[in-house]
């Protein structure tokens, strides 16, 4: 990356581009921007040039990036349902030291985006991880959204198909949390249907196109939401954000007992009694005991 007052890419004076070769070894994940490509870290850009190998979800949306900070890194297709054999390659380069970066078409890879797999296993190897931290649609959108942003749950997609979506729905209704969920244009309108069948008018914000051009945000609550959004809006990129329930709505044992069950798959019982915690709104007490009655019978 050359330090060249006259391009708009270049390093603001004084902010000296480290040398390639300073990078640790290890896998970097590195944020790109959303839309607006200007969001784009400094550090990001560092990771980007220096990397041994980037391993991108599409190849020739990235090219897009590369293109405008004249980056020319060795560029692999990457997605979650990459052959085994190619992430056991990718696990392997790293084992011998080298520094390899994973993005995604846009914002924070892992978030609704492939990569998990490829961290899990590069953990379980001691390779060192490494977050270079920058933009999510998510994250941008609850910050717009009006709504609170003590407490969030982020609910990514929901199923596509109705029957799943309203039981995906019903079980999120008592969480004591503002809720984000990414959607498709096309389904959008008949997902705010469904909310506002399950949640009722909770205040609920769409974000679409955020960093771009033709950005534009719609609050309302969620039964007159749709009726805001003009026809010519519902195309694009979309992040919902619902209010969380008005009063302490608890989860009741059942919905805490599958949400235990799902936690204590992945996590430590102390993780999943903190997660379930969080979310149900039942004393920690309670939900701890419903754990270990879970563990014994398991
Ligand atoms: N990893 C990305 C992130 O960190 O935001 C999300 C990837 S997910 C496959 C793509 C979804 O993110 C879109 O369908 C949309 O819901 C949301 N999204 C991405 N960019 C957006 C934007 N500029 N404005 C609104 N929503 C966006």
């Amino acid at each position: 990356m050359q330090n060249n007052p006259k391009d708009r890419t270049a390093l603001p004076q004084g902010i000296i581009a480290p040398d390639a070769r300073d990078l640790a070894p290890g896998l970097y994940l590195v944020a790109t921007p959303i839309g607006n490509l200007r969001d784009i870290t400094l550090r990001a850009l560092d990771v980007l040039s220096g990397a041994d190998l980037v391993l991108a979800e599409d190849t020739r949306m990235s090219r897009r990036l590369f293109d405008a900070y004249g980056l020319r890194p060795k560029c692999t297709a990457y997605h979650e349902h990459s052959a085994s054999a190619l992430r056991e390659n990718v696990l392997a380069q790293l084992e011998s030291g080298a520094k390899i970066a994973l993005i995604s078409d846009a914002g924070t890879p892992l978030i609704s985006d492939p990569g998990y797999k490829l961290v899990r296993e590069a953990a379980d190897r001691q390779i060192a991880v490494f977050a270079i931290p920058g933009p999510s649609a998510a994250l941008a959108a609850l910050t717009v959204s009006g709504l609170p942003t003590d407490k969030f749950l982020f609910a990514g997609f929901l199923p596509p198909k109705s029957a799943a979506r309203i039981r995906a729905l019903e079980a999120l209704k008592p969480v004591p949390a503002s809720l984000v969920f990414y959607e498709t244009a096309r389904r959008i309108e008949v997902v705010i249907k469904d909310m506002a069948q399950v949640f009722g008018p909770r205040p609920a914000m769409l974000a679409r196109e955020l960093t771009k051009r033709y950005e534009s945000l719609y609050r309302a609550p969620l039964d007159q939401l749709v009726a805001q959004i003009p026809t010519e809006e519902q195309r694009g990129e979309m992040v919902l954000v619902v209010a969380p329930p008005e009063g302490k709505e608890q989860w009741d044992d059942a919905q805490v007992d599958e949400a235990l069950g799902h936690a204590m798959q992945n996590n430590s019982l102390k993780s999943a009694v903190d997660e379930v915690t969080g979310i149900s709104g039942r004393a920690r007490k309670d939900v701890y005991r419903r754990a270990l009655a879970l563990q014994n019978n398991s």
